[in-house]
């Protein structure tokens, strides 16, 4: 049993610490929500009423905040919070740059830190089945090891500090692809006269398989538990994903990368969110194409 604190209780991390509390940790729980510190209570987390009063006494501390300006803020906090050798976890997905100014914040303060973003979604992070991509050094991620096994299935120690950041915009960057790439696919699929459960059958087990198509299907019907089925409502937020492309492009601008396609569903996903989407699961992308098509 580990003393841990748990920093950002929405659509994420309210359900990972959960299964923390399920795994027999004693977990404390801070948000600015105060709806959000209620749902993670029901899901057995103590509630705590200031960033303090939550790692005060932790053995780990573990963010899951929207973006990297929130991260560092909260870590810069934990500087004067937080003893010697606390194990310092960040699963948010944020740019490289904030991920490794987090670590230095950490070694800072003496503590021992991890980049350790995750792929899943809302459903793995309530069924304790997400993939954990994880930077940070040997020792550090030996330690971290066994409490992220509580929330996920799969945990890929990816390089140094920064790394599992990297790996997670990599991973994303073919995943705001792809659900382009599908739901263009059903677009002209319903323009020939196809059914929708014919393209998902030979699609899903052909040479187009991917991600976007079997498990957050566009359109509703064949994959029954799929947004499209739930009108839509997130699932993977269309903000979201625009965050990830973002962090793709810019990453891609520093690197020297060639990404042209990453920036073009940027530019879709932007277009999207500017008219008026953002809080949508971002396979409703769909339907600006199919208006793009009736144009
Ligand atoms: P969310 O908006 O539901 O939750 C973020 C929570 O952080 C909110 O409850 C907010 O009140 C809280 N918060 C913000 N600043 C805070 C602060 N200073 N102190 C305490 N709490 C604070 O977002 P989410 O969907 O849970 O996503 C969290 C992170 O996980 C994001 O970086 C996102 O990109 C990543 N992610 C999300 C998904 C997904 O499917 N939703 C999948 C993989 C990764």
């Amino acid at each position: 049993m580990t003393k841990i604190a748990f920093v950002g209780l929405g659509n994420m991390g309210g359900p990972m610490a959960g299964n923390l509390v399920k795994a027999g940790h004693e977990v404390r729980g801070f948000d600015l929500s105060e709806a959000s510190i209620r749902l993670a209570a029901e899901g057995g987390v103590t509630p705590a009423s200031s960033l303090a009063e939550a790692v005060s006494d932790a053995e780990c501390v573990i963010t899951m905040l929207p973006k990297g300006q929130h991260v560092v803020a909260v870590w810069t906090d934990l500087t004067t919070l937080v003893a010697e050798d606390t194990l310092l976890i960040d699963c948010s997905t944020v740019d490289v740059e904030s991920a490794r100014q987090a670590h230095k914040l950490a070694s800072v303060m003496n503590c021992i830190s991890l980049d350790a973003p995750v792929s899943g979604g809302t459903t793995g992070a309530s069924a304790g089945t997400l993939t954990f991509m994880v930077g940070g050094s040997d020792k550090a991620f030996a330690l971290g090891q066994p409490i992220l096994a509580a929330m996920g299935r799969k945990i890929v120690h990816c390089g140094g500090n920064g790394a599992g950041q990297a790996a997670k915009i990599c991973n994303n960057l073919i995943l705001g692809i792809s659900m382009i790439g599908v739901c263009e696919a059903f677009g002209l699929a319903e323009k020939l006269g196809l059914s929708h459960q014919a393209m998902f059958d030979v699609a899903s087990t052909s040479s187009g398989q991917c991600w976007s198509l079997t498990t957050y299907c566009p359109v509703p019907g064949p994959v029954p538990t799929s947004p499209a089925n739930n009108d839509y409502r997130p699932g993977f937020a269309a903000a979201l994903m625009l965050k990830d492309l973002q962090l793709s492009q810019e990453a891609a601008r520093q690197t020297g990368a060639a990404t042209p396609l990453g920036q073009h569903a940027t530019d879709l996903y932007a277009e999207f969110e500017r008219a008026g989407h953002a809080g949508e699961d971002f396979s409703s992308i769909i339907h600006m194409l199919r208006e793009k098509a009736g144009r």
